[in-house]
């Protein structure tokens, strides 16, 4: 399935000040080490951002857990 691109800067500012310092880093063994250059898109129905480890460089992924009770059809 192909990767949909989403506007990471379309959130507001609080949702994305948190995602940016709630990351888990592979390389590091941490959490909330924060992430640089961010980018958004979808990938097989799951939203996900990407960006760099602000500690290593290394890519540093947040997988958003489709919830909150918004109609996008997650069911199907
Ligand atoms: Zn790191």
């Amino acid at each position: 399935m192909d990767k949909i691109e989403r506007d990471f800067h379309q959130r507001d500012a609080e949702d994305q000040a948190s995602f940016l310092e709630q990351t888990w880093c592979n390389q590091c063994q941490k959490a909330d080490l924060g992430m640089v250059e961010p980018e958004e898109y979808e990938l097989e129905g799951i939203i996900t951002i990407e960006g760099k480890c602000k500690v290593c460089g290394d890519t540093v992924i947040t997988e958003l857990a489709p919830d909150d009770g918004e109609h996008d059809n997650w069911e199907d």
